[in-house]
């Protein structure tokens, strides 16, 4: 850990007294450290509309973490969602679905719908959690152009194979847009940012609890200068000519402040990305024995560390949860409930039986992952995880999940 990382960690407020190691501590840079920067802006007397500090956070973020393409920020992820599937399936859509995993945040559903698109929904693999390749490839041979655009997600951050959607995507004539809300910071297998070279737009969050941690705020990067150029315009109500709109748009622009949060935290990606990393190896061999996730890149952006319960506690997740706590440690379940079983999307998307993504849903538990946790903090985790995966199920764990 450098320096400027430790003193962070010794000056970081002390929160959730009752967990001492919570699911995640967000670590957005501190405003209260900018005071030059803030000043500058209020100097400047430009707030938003894409302005200076924005421009150069768009050049450092396509330089330093793309080395090539185009990028665009916008308020938050979703929005970025809403704007790329928009653009993709163009004004007046030819099919009605956008396929997607049913393993995925509520967001990349509820972005498609925003389109007027209705999900349909796949499985992932049992290996990578990933889209399954084989269930794309059928849905797709099934509806063919009733599919208006194919949306995967990078599943916590794991890569996607991309090669694979530019084979897909010209085989059937679709588009795609990648859901990277948690990617940024993750490098792929080839060693590159993951996405890089990608002419498909990919949609990476910088929300307070990812990985790239700073209030609210997105990106949609893609090597289509073009494409971005575009998506500027539909962010800032579909203005293409001097306040006149010329396609569909709404208000997706980032805040010079937000701006400015970003360009901090970009420093400390590097070093953010690989702590994680590390910590995640030591969770791997302190929980061997158990189910992760199976990485593809060479390195995540870890926002927290899903690992599948043993079998013969499945029936008691709660309970696991609930023991967790009792020793002061947070967990999460991501991404339960999956889309299929969220009563808005049980009733407005399309779907078949999803095997895996059931089981997985059934058995995943997310660990804490945060920039302060130390390989103690690691250790004290697992043992309290395997000492809460092995307990009996009591009454008086079950009275206290209440
Ligand atoms: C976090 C997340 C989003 C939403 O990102 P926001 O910036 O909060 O809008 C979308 N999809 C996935 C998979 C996410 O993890």
């Amino acid at each position: 850990m450098s320096r400027s990382m430790r003193e962070s960690v010794a000056q970081a407020p002390v929160r959730s007294p009752g967990l001492r190691i919570p699911l995640i501590r967000p670590n957005p840079p501190r405003l209260s450290a900018m005071g030059d920067d803030l000043s500058e802006i209020e100097r400047s007397g430009i707030y938003s509309n894409y302005g200076p500090v924005n421009a150069r956070l768009e050049e450092r973020l396509a330089a330093s973490i793309f080395g090539n393409g185009a990028c665009v920020t916008v308020a938050n992820a979703t929005l970025g969602l809403m704007l790329a599937i928009k653009q993709a399936v163009g004004w007046r859509p030819r099919g009605r679905y956008a396929l997607m995993p049913s393993f995925t945040f509520a967001a990349t559903a509820q972005a498609a719908m925003w389109c007027g698109l209705t999900p349909l929904l796949c499985d992932v693999d049992p290996q990578t959690w990933l889209p399954d390749a084989a269930e794309e490839a059928a849905l797709l041979a099934q509806w063919q152009d009733e599919i208006a655009v194919i949306v995967p997600n990078a599943t916590f951050g794991n890569c996607l194979d991309l090669e694979r959607y530019d084979r897909l995507s010209a085989q059937w004539g679709v588009p795609v847009v990648i859901d990277a809300a948690a990617s940024l910071g993750s490098i792929d297998a080839a060693g590159r940012a993951f996405g890089s070279r990608s002419r498909h737009p990919l949609v990476f969050s910088m929300h307070a609890t990812k990985a790239f941690a700073t209030a609210e705020a997105g990106l949609v990067y893609c090597t289509d200068q073009r494409l971005i150029a575009m998506l500027r315009a539909m962010g800032n109500f579909g203005f293409g000519q001097e306040r006149a709109a010329t396609m569909p748009g709404l208000n997706a622009k980032l805040s010079e402040v937000g701006a400015l949060l970003a360009l901090s935290k970009l420093r400390e990606i590097e070093e953010i990305a690989g702590h994680r990393n590390a910590l995640f190896d030591i969770y791997r061999a302190l929980l061997s024995g158990f189910t992760f996730q199976r990485m593809t890149g060479q390195r995540t952006a870890h926002q927290f560390v899903s690992v599948l319960i043993p079998e013969h506690a499945s029936g008691d997740v709660a309970g696991v949860v609930a023991r967790l706590a009792q020793s002061g440690i947070g967990s999460g379940r991501y991404f339960v409930p999956h889309l299929a079983e969220q009563p808005y999307f049980r009733e407005n998307a399309v779907f078949g039986a999803l095997p895996v993504t059931a089981a997985l849903s059934a058995r995943v538990v997310s660990l804490p992952m945060s920039d302060f946790m130390t390989r103690r903090d690691v250790e004290e985790v697992c043992d309290g995880f395997r000492l809460a995966c092995a307990a009996p199920v009591t009454r008086q764990a079950r009275r206290a999940t209440r």
